[in-house]
């Protein structure tokens, strides 16, 4: 398997970053995750758009030329073999010492993998979820400061969960620790509004379907006749606990498979 490293095919084994890159010392770095659909890059432009977001936000002073990228994405797919990918593109503000202000040039990298989609049983019975108290920083930007999450994701792991609901300090579901969240109430649909990261899938169905963008509370799960959570691996994954009980029946709701038979 091969990435490219600053523009050049390195074996992933022997592709070597310095270890004073931003990226590995302070979590310094913005990323994406896409994928092929019948080999072509879904939805690229939204991600290179939030990559170039990302990237503006953090102070990191590269805009990516969609056209430059999206060929060499294409050329690691054809080099390593896929017929479907699962990219990911990780820019670090590159390194400068140990001052943490500043760095040189950049870094970017280019992976390029099998997809591993989740089971298909998965999206017949749906996943069970559990909430946990964090809030991402930055939460629009798409960054490996990772720490937050990888500690909800220890604990869904932990409770034997699929994943974990981050509620921040006002008592408000954000987000998964991976993916986004929708909620259906008495026929309609609803996601929360602030402090998360706007999912590719998420901008997604919010232009396909009426979805209102809201504060849903932690306290206000329980009436909830479905859920379901979102990201451009998983699509849309129904969820059927959260905390141990059952959301609505405990069955896949009529609502989210309307959506995942439409959209998906
Ligand atoms: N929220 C967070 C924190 C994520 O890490 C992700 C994906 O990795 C998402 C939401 C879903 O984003 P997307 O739909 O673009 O995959």
């Amino acid at each position: 398997m091969y990435v490219i490293l600053n523009g050049k095919f390195v074996e992933e084994k022997k592709a070597v970053i310095p270890v004073v890159d931003h990226g590995f010392l302070y979590g310094d770095a913005v990323y994406e995750t896409m994928r092929t659909k019948d080999g072509e890059l879904w939805m690229f432009n939204e991600h290179i758009r939030r990559l170039n977001a990302s990237a503006k936000a953090i102070g990191i002073g590269i805009r990516f030329r969609e056209l430059q990228i999206r060929e060499q994405i294409y050329e690691l797919i054809k080099k390593n073999k896929l017929r479907e990918a699962r990219v990911r593109v990780t820019l670090s503000r590159g390194s400068n010492g140990f001052n943490f202000g500043s760095a040189k040039s950049p870094t970017l990298l280019i992976q390029a993998s099998k997809i591993k989609f989740p089971p298909r049983h998965l999206y017949e019975h749906g996943v069970s979820v559990v909430t946990f108290d964090i809030q991402r920083p930055m939460p629009k930007v798409k960054s490996t400061s990772m720490l937050s999450t990888v500690m909800a994701y220890k604990y869904a792991q932990k409770k034997r969960a699929y994943e974990a609901l981050l509620v921040d300090d006002r008592g408000r579901i954000t987000e998964g620790s991976i993916s986004n969240v929708f909620f259906i109430r008495k026929g309609k649909i609803f996601t929360p509004k602030k402090n998360l990261l706007e999912g590719t899938v998420r901008n997604f169905i919010i232009k396909k379907a009426k979805v209102k963008q809201t504060t849903i509370k932690k306290r206000d799960l329980p009436k909830m006749d479905e859920a379901f959570i979102t990201s451009t691996i998983k699509g849309i994954l129904p969820v059927t606990r959260i905390n141990g009980r059952k959301v609505g029946d405990g069955e896949v709701g009529s609502v989210t498979k309307a959506l995942m038979d439409t959209l998906f």
